[in-house]
């Protein structure tokens, strides 16, 4: 069974941070087909579309029929635990440092037989007796490769504190985590969604200290909270409060946003539009650069290592809605950039998580029409991300319908935008 994890004790300042080492990652391009999947949380396998064979490992052609014609589709992922065995021994520095290791093999009903990482709950196989049932799930792990892991069929919350597992994700739980504006109704929901998750320290960004803000009082008020001066307009305000906390920041949640809703002829200047990239671009890169550096340094330093950047972006930065045409080009620009951030931090096992809200229910969309995500279920999506490990979240109906049509035919949607439909 698997232990619930204890809050580690306090590091020794005298010993020296460990450097990451990452599981194996070199992986073919058929089997990013399975990374991308396993990113927003889905098992996806090949299936041919000419006899309908689900085949693992990915490969070019259909094992059955030779068929190029192969398209990932979403698995259950239920079937029967054929055998085990613990991991007492390997050359690989990743899992050295990580055993005894449990791996199963995993006969899925949709046909193929599975390797799986094991999850503590999962029981032995009986000698002579019938096979456990078992799901199988695809994750990230720390070189943000996909892998399967084998859960017990009815895997509850508790679950989640299963050493293997939470090595896949990116838990709050008893880690020390940075909100960079405590402002905005979004940045004051995920505060109190860490907090509700376990996060040992929350540090709350406010631009504008002087300023008495509605409900900051209230986030202030919580024993784990410490508000912190942040503007990440300003690069010595950012710098300064890098030299200060950024050596025990595990996790960097970047809710600061700024938000107008206009489109090009509905205004004159640019003022309003270099304020939106003040903000959420030239913010984030802001961040990156002066916290990055210390994140990736940490990645191994102990139970409850650095792990996360996550980013608050939008829907809207996938395509413009023209109603808010110059914000969405601010998030389209820090989406770029937080591709780039995701490269640079993969080698350290640091996880880039982009969040695309649809509409969120605050000031600047009062004119939008609902569906619109409250803040609060946008940071429970945002810590819900974090437990499970993903990349790419798109917490609201709006963003989910978005982005099933962004990919089916992005030229299509422009013009349905483009007609003011969302
Ligand atoms: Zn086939």
């Amino acid at each position: 069974m698997s232990m619930p994890p204890m809050k580690p004790p306090r590091k020794n300042p005298v010993l020296r941070t460990p450097q990451m080492n990452l599981p194996p990652a070199s992986r073919g391009r058929v089997a990013l087909g399975l990374a991308a999947a396993a990113a927003e949380g889905r098992l996806e396998l090949q299936v041919c579309e000419d006899c309908g064979t689900v085949q693992y490992p990915p490969r070019e052609a259909c094992v059955r029929c030779v068929s190029p014609s192969l398209q990932w589709r979403h698995q259950s992922g239920e079937g029967r635990l054929m055998a085990t065995t613990t991991l007492a021994h390997s050359n690989d520095l990743y899992f050295r440092e990580r055993l005894p290791w449990r791996l199963g093999m995993v006969h899925l009903d949709a046909g193929p037989s599975v390797m799986v990482h094991l999850h503590g709950a999962v029981l032995e196989p009986a000698a002579g007796g019938e096979a456990p049932r078992v799901r199988v799930g695809a994750r990230l792990d720390r070189a943000g490769q996909a892998v399967l892991i084998g859960f017990p069929e009815n895997l509850n919350d508790a679950m989640q504190d299963d050493k293997m597992l939470r090595e896949m994700a990116c838990d709050p739980k008893f880690r020390k985590v940075l909100v960079t504006d405590g402002k905005s109704a979004v940045g004051q929901a995920v505060v109190k969604a860490l907090v509700k998750a376990g996060a040992d320290l929350v540090w709350v960004g406010h631009a504008e200290p002087w300023k008495k803000l509605p409900g900051l009082p209230e986030i202030a008020a919580l024993p784990q909270v410490t508000l912190v001066p942040l503007d990440v307009t300003d690069e010595r305000s950012v710098r300064e409060l890098a030299g200060e906390i950024g050596g025990k920041v595990d996790i960097v949640v970047n809710t600061a946003e700024y938000h107008r809703a206009f489109g090009i002829s509905a205004r004159r200047g640019t003022d309003v539009a270099k304020a939106e990239m003040e903000v959420n671009y030239f913010g984030l890169l802001r961040l990156a650069q002066c916290f990055g550096p210390a994140l990736k340094g940490r990645s191994a330093d102990g139970a409850t290592h650095a792990t996360a950047w996550v980013n608050l972006l939008s829907v809207f930065a996938l395509s413009n809605f023209p109603a808010q045409g110059t914000f969405c080009a601010s998030k389209a620009a820090a989406l770029s950039l937080a591709q780039c951030l995701r490269a640079e931090m993969r080698p350290a096992g640091i996880r880039v998580v982009n969040v695309f809200p649809g509409p969120i229910d605050e000031e600047w969309n009062q004119n939008v029409p609902p569906p619109k995500v409250a803040p609060a279920a946008l940071a429970t999506a945002i810590v819900k991300a974090l437990q499970d490990g993903l990349e790419d979240v798109y917490p609201g109906d709006v963003a989910q319908e978005w982005v099933q049509r962004w990919r089916d035919n992005p030229k299509v949607l422009e013009r349905e935008l483009a007609a003011g439909g969302m």
